[in-house]
């Protein structure tokens, strides 16, 4: 990964509640310190953010949200739109592989999420990967190339990030090998590059994300293309973060 620094984003999904969340972001804040050079990142629940932005104020910990709506305000239940978002995190991650699968997300719902969150400031994680299908069948370039081209149509903002998460890896405790990671990532910024020139496009950093551990995270970050990870299950005990974070 070069010079850059580093990226650790924690995906806390639906665990936590607000004071476990309170007590989680506390932990890993007293782990930290002034000289921390990792971009670090936590992701909690909505109901817990502006309560976490509150105590992370001052602190080298970021926060960011799980997902967004598109739409600016209106009659949609239950959505959190990109204003709501704006005030309380820099962060938000759109178009995870959860999300595709259980709440029918396509390219086109992620290219809106992430044209709204772009217009209201905030820094997009978009997350795109294969499935164990599409994998065996050697079909993983054709559906992250469609994902990435499709997700960033007509954005011209390079202010985003993209990880690359193979759902065959995530939560299944066995990550990609860092090599095949940085094979499809080495595409990925081809891809972006393609998108926003050269320069724009080495700047964007690059996740990986798919049973990120304190194991396996020194190899992975070893990789020239992976710039940091999107850490799951590994992101909810405070212990095993800060130790990702110090590897990092
Ligand atoms: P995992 O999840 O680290 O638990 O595999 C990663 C993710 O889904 O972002």
């Amino acid at each position: 990964m070069g010079n850059k620094t580093p990226v650790i984003a924690g995906n806390w999904k639906m665990h936590t509640t607000l004071s476990e969340a309170v007590d989680l972001v506390t932990k890993i804040g007293q782990g930290t310190d002034k000289g921390w050079r990792v971009e670090t990142i936590v992701c909690p629940p909505f109901i817990s953010l502006a309560k976490l932005k509150e105590l992370t104020a001052g602190t080298p910990i970021e926060l960011g949200a799980q997902d967004v709506f598109y739409e600016e305000i209106g009659a949609y239940t239950g959505e959190i739109s990109p204003g709501m978002l704006s005030g309380l995190c820099r962060y938000v991650i759109v178009g995870h592989s959860e999300r595709r699968m259980y709440f029918c997300e396509t390219d086109e719902t992620v290219n809106r999420k992430l044209k709204a969150s772009i217009k209201h400031g905030l820094r997009p994680i978009m997350c795109v990967g294969e499935n164990l299908t599409e994998n065996e069948s050697s079909n993983a370039e054709s559906v992250i190339s469609r994902q990435i081209k499709e997700g960033l149509k007509g954005i011209e903002s390079a202010e985003l990030l993209i990880a690359y998460e193979p759902i065959w890896a995530i939560g299944t405790g066995k990550a990609a090998t860092a090599a095949y990671a940085n094979n499809i990532m080495g595409l990925i910024r081809n891809l972006l590059k393609g998108l926003f020139g050269s320069e724009a496009a080495l700047n964007i950093p690059l996740l990986y994300g798919g049973s990120v551990n304190a194991s396996n995270i020194t190899e992975l970050l070893s990789q020239p293309e992976v710039d940091g990870a999107l850490v799951g299950g590994a992101s909810l005990k405070a212990d095993q973060f800060l130790s990702i974070l110090k590897q990092a």
